[in-house]
């Protein structure tokens, strides 16, 4: 399964646990749920584990530079 992440304006630094890599997939696992940036579709995080969620993190996509809010 495929799922869109939340674009969210810039956070306030050190407000939000963000994610800035210059590679995508920014985490990969073994699973088989994607999540994608809501920008530019970019597959942001790969291979989640079906049904799990994380907390609130935030993702720079580094194809685009949009700020994802992960679910
Ligand atoms: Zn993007």
């Amino acid at each position: 399964m495929r799922t869109k992440l939340k674009v969210i304006p810039e956070p306030e630094p050190r407000t939000r646990a963000t994610i800035v890599s210059p590679t995508a997939p920014v985490i990969k696992g073994p699973g088989t749920d994607d999540y994608t940036c809501g920008n530019c579709d970019r597959i942001l995080i790969a291979g989640i584990a079906a049904g799990k969620t994380f907390k609130s993190i935030v993702i720079r996509c580094p194809a685009c530079g949009a700020f994802n809010e992960t679910p």
